[in-house]
Order: C-alpha cells, then structure tokens, then sequence
C-alpha cells in the first residue's frame, strides 16, 4: 500500500495525514473546499517545523513527509489509495454521505476506515460499498503524540481487513487495541461518562472550573483535568458521544449535562474554536466562570 485517502482535515484527520505522510505513505487529504484542506496542510507545515526546531526530526525528513500531503476538495485521486480514512465530523449522516460517495470510486481491494469516536461500525458500513472491507481505527488527539489506535471490527469485516490495518498501524509505530464494536468502543465507554460528570458537577456549582480540573490532575493522577480534556476534543465531539452512547444503550449514566448541551448551543467548542470551558484568545488558557 503506497497511498492511503484521510477524509476530514480537522484536529484527527490532519493529525492521521502527518503520521501517515512521516511513515512513507502519499496522503490525499480531502475536505469541504480546497481553502479548508490547504490551511490544514500550513498547520502540519507548522507543527513539522516546531520537531525541527526542538531536534526531534531532521529537516529533510519534515520536508519530505510534508511533500507527500497532497490538499484536495474531492475524492477522486482516492481511487488509488490502499486504505481511506474518514476523520469527518461525528454526524452520522455527514459520515454516510461521504462513505456512498468515497465508495463509488475506491478500488475493489481498498479497505474503508473510519475514525468515528463512537457511532457503530457495522451500521456505518452499509454505507459501504463492501462491509467487509469496512473497520474503525479511533485515532486519539494529538495525534502525532498519542501512541494508541483502537481498531474496531464491524460485524462483516473481513480478517483481511484486520490484518491490513493492522500493517498499517505498525508502519506508524502505534500501539493498538483490538474492541468489538460496543457503544464507545472502549476508551470512550470509560472515559465520556467523566467527562460529562465533570460538566454536570460544573453546572450544578459543585465547585469552579479550576478546582474541579486541580482535583482530577492531583487526586487521580491525570495529566490533564476532565474540563481541560473536554475542551481539547471538542465540546461538540463529546455532545455528540455522548448522545450516541444515551441513544444506542439507553442507559441514564450517558444523557448529557445541561451545561454542555449549552456551550455547544452557544457555538463554545472549546480550543479549536478559542473559547470553551476555557478562554484560549491569550497566552494561557483562563476559565471562563
Ligand atoms: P473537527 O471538527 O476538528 O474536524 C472535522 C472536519 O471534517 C472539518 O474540517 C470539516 O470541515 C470536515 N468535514 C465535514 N464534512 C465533511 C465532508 N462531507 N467531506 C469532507 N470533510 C468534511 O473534528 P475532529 O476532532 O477532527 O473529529 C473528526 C472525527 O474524529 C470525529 O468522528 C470524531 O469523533 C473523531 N475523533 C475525535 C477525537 C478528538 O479528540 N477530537 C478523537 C478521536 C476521534
């Protein structure tokens, strides 16, 4: 396989070109229009030229990986690609959309991927044009930094499938985790009712956005606190989750937090739109409450 297909050039889908275009392969980085696909090639520019400068990649290698992401608003080149992956935004519909009109052109041996957080594979994969070539790989943000990969195989894939998306992972140096296809798969299954218990606990005036974020840092040991995290997602990418999890399990512990359902409402979708949880226009993020 010597080109792979990323559809979506977001936070995922940039971050999925950089490491596929630095393991050797020729990325066709497709998005809604041409403007949106270039910018996310100027950011990987910029985030390949920060490695340069802290010596943690040599220039000439930044130059080439750089050289192997070709920018585009259509599909069609897709036709050549060994494997494509949808990073899109987590709508269901807008991922369907793009599976039928991918799938007219992928070659009859090309594997369909996608990055899907938490909607159901082997739902996704009808619309595909072979479920069996279907599979989720979920990436996690950063990802040039974030070591795993949960692949998630549909009820129709096929062991081929699995073993060409295993190569592929490898040629990235990831580690990955193997899930069947339940409702968040397994990181999200564990980590989204956090994340929305965090919100809860925010609306409900339990404490501030800087204690609840110190408290699950220093009382649980985690990197970063469950505010912090939301908003480096996206606060609409865990409305979305969420809200598939309550509507695929039914289950009360998955409805969403008032508060978040307000944020994303009023358009706060936390660091990639300068303002969630956090206030992201200075030098260093401050709460917003
Ligand atoms: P994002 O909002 O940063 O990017 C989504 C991109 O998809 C946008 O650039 C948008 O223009 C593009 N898009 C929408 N419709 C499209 C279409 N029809 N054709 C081509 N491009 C289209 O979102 P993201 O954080 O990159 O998330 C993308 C996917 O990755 C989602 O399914 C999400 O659940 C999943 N994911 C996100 C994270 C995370 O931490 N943010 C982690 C793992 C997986």
């Amino acid at each position: 396989m010597n080109s792979i297909g990323v559809i979506g050039a977001g936070q995922m889908g940039a971050g999925i070109a950089q490491v596929s275009a630095a393991a050797g392969y020729h990325v066709f980085l497709a998005d809604i229009s041409q403007e949106v696909a270039d910018k996310a090639k100027v950011d990987i520019e910029k985030r390949l030229n920060r490695l340069v400068e802290k010596d943690k990649l040599e220039k000439q290698a930044a130059e080439t990986a750089l050289g192997r992401i070709e920018p585009l608003s259509s599909f069609e080149k897709m036709a050549t690609a060994g494997l494509v992956i949808e990073a899109a935004t987590e709508r269901e519909e807008v991922k369907r959309t793009i599976f039928t009109e991918v799938g007219k052109i992928l070659g009859h041996k090309a594997v369909l991927a996608s990055n899907t957080s938490s909607i159901p594979i082997t739902r996704l994969a009808q619309a595909s044009p072979d479920p069996a070539r279907f599979i989720g790989v979920h990436f996690f943000n950063p990802v040039p930094v974030m070591d795993l990969i949960e692949v998630i195989r549909g009820l129709a894939t096929s062991d081929e499938t699995v073993e060409i998306v295993r190569g592929y992972g490898k040629a990235l140096g990831k580690q990955m985790v193997f899930a069947n296809d339940a409702p968040g798969f397994i990181v999200n299954r564990v980590l989204m009712p956090m994340l929305n218990e965090a919100c809860f606990a925010l609306g409900e005036g339990v404490a501030s956005i800087e204690d609840i974020d110190a408290a699950c840092r220093l009382g649980l040991n985690h990197p970063m606190g469950p505010l912090t995290l939301a908003d480096f997602i996206g606060l609409d990418t865990c409305l979305e989750i969420v809200n598939v999890l309550f509507a695929s399990t039914g289950d009360p512990k998955f409805r969403p937090a008032p508060l978040l359902v307000k944020y994303v409402e009023a358009g706060w979708y936390g660091r990639k739109s300068g303002r969630g949880f956090y206030d992201y226009s200075g030098e260093v993020p401050r709460p917003t409450r």
